[in-house]
């Protein structure tokens, strides 16, 4: 019964995708213990809003859309606990030279030591980066994968399309140039005439 068949591999393939859609969007857990995880080599992923990134919503046109994130917990070679991962997500910034929004696709890589104290993380070699967990063990998911995001973004954001972004900039300094020729022209002389005239 080929019809039949076809139906029920439907319904199957869609039911699987919802729960994958499920699986992909939740969110990730706000505070983790990151050493009791990497002790226990432990891999979280989830999904971060934008709107959840206040620090780096400041650089950006607009907050929609979220980060996939993948986290790693665990001990490298020389048994020392670490972070590793993914963020990926796109952010809207604002093109400095047309004011026009456009996303850009970020896709991060995360590796950090992560070690008690900042007398820990000076005995670290410089190459590698250290996360001060503290004592409390406690990390805030958001402000970690944050501090990358906001080193991701271009110094100075402009359209990777460059047709279509008209400079904005110059369009206004033009107008500003074309009064000042007015004002070349003296269209208060007419005003300091008459003042004068008045005086005499
Ligand atoms: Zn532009």
């Amino acid at each position: 019964m080929p019809a039949s068949y076809k139906g029920y591999s439907a319904l199957t393939r869609g039911a699987a995708r919802r729960s994958i859609h499920r699986l992909m969007s939740e969110r990730l857990p706000v505070h983790v213990d990151p050493l009791t995880l990497a002790d226990r080599g432990r891999a979280l992923s989830g999904v971060v809003p934008v709107s959840a990134c206040r620090r780096l919503s400041h650089w950006l046109d607009s907050d929609d859309g979220e980060f996939a994130v993948e986290l790693q917990f665990g001990r490298d070679e020389s048994r020392r606990r670490v972070l590793t991962g993914r963020v990926r997500g796109r952010v809207m910034l604002t093109c400095q030279r047309c004011l026009g929004a456009f996303g850009l696709d970020l896709d991060l890589p995360l590796g950090v030591v992560l070690v008690d104290s900042e007398a820990e993380a000076e005995t670290l070699p410089e190459e590698v980066d250290a996360l001060v967990v503290g004592d409390t063990a406690t990390m805030h998911t958001v402000d970690m994968i944050e501090d990358d995001l906001i080193l991701a973004l271009p110094l100075i954001a402009k359209c990777p399309d460059a047709s279509g972004c008209t400079p904005a900039v110059e369009v206004f300094d033009s107008e500003r140039m074309s009064g000042q020729d007015a004002g070349t022209q003296r269209p208060f002389a007419d005003l300091d005439d008459s003042d004068d005239a008045d005086n005499s």
